[in-house]
């Protein structure tokens, strides 16, 4: 199948966009293909020429800074699952990128490719919205940085336009005293639901909280009017709290049937799941 196709190896940014002008709709960027080689097998996409980026310095850097971890698009889930940086400063992440499919997706898949992809059934955005995380985007001219939350538009939609690149994700720290978890709920290699929560527990009481739910519906979101809701509020009473908020969780994630699990038992399920992620957040020393 790949002999028919022209590669293209860019070595910087500026090249792989001026050949996505020159190719057009002829031409997919193409990282690890965990996703765009199974499309081409089953020709669900039909492309003459692969951008391979995988040969540009800039997506292959992880930088730590103060901060915030700036990560390559081109990283791979089984590097970050075992990344020093990661783990300290990310735990969550490196948990939920230890846990995506299996040992073979993992080392041929890229962080980049799985946000630009964003298929709904998908593990790290879900933990990177809890880190507030932004990502960098770029084309020949010029580059822009969008919160995670913008970029993530529908189903298998972003933000990125045609000829720009996704460069590099920065995943801030979680405030002093924050910690956070992933929980997974799976039957098969996708998850059925993801759900992460980061809180900052003082004396049993929730100072300071994020949510995030992914797989449900079309894009993982934040749940930020739920989070204000258990400010303030002992840890018991904020998993009673996100168990009856049901209505807001089905208006925002407007959850669907597919073949990983219905649309009500991933609504419920994600309301079980939430409290039990702030639990697990809270037990963190
Ligand atoms: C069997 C299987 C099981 C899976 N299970 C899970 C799971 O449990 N959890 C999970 O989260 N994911 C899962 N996935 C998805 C997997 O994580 C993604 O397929 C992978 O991360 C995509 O990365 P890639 O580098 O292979 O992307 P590619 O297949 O190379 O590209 C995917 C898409 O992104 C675009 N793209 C790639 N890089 C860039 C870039 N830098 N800028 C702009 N666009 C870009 C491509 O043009 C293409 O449209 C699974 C996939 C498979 C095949």
């Amino acid at each position: 199948m790949l002999s028919s196709l022209k590669i293209i190896q860019p070595t910087s940014v500026q090249e792989a966009s001026q050949a996505l002008a020159e190719f057009g709709d002829k031409a997919k960027l193409y990282a690890g293909g965990a996703e765009l080689l199974l499309l081409l097998r089953n020709r669900l996409i039909d492309t003459e020429v692969l951008i391979d980026v995988k040969k540009i310095d800039r997506l292959r850097r992880l930088v730590a800074n103060n901060g915030a971890l700036r990560v390559g698009a081109c990283l791979t889930h089984h590097e970050l699952a075992n990344n020093a940086a990661i783990r300290a400063r990310a735990p969550s992440l490196a948990l939920a990128e230890s846990q995506v499919a299996n040992i073979r997706v993992r080392n041929q898949g890229t962080l980049g490719g799985n946000l630009a992809f964003n298929d709904p059934h998908s593990d790290p955005g879900t933990v990177l919205l809890v880190h507030n995380a932004s990502v960098t985007i770029g084309n020949a001219t010029g580059e822009r940085r969008l919160a995670l939350d913008e970029f993530f538009v529908d189903m298998y939609a972003t933000a990125l336009q045609a000829g720009e690149l996704l460069l590099e994700v920065e995943i801030p720290s979680l405030p002093a005293g924050m910690n956070s978890s992933y929980l997974r709920l799976h039957r098969y290699q996708r998850p059925t639901l993801g759900v992460a929560a980061a809180a900052r527990i003082t004396e049993g009481i929730i100072d300071e909280s994020r949510l995030a739910v992914g797989c449900i519906g079309p894009k993982a979101q934040r749940l930020t009017d739920l989070e204000g809701k258990i400010k303030g509020v002992s840890l018991s009473d904020a998993k009673r709290i996100v168990t009856e908020e049901n209505k807001y969780l089905r208006e925002l994630l407007q959850p669907v049937d597919d073949l990983l699990g219905g649309a009500e038992y991933k609504l419920y399920m994600a309301g079980v799941m939430l409290g039990d992620a702030l639990e697990q957040a809270s037990q963190h020393i």
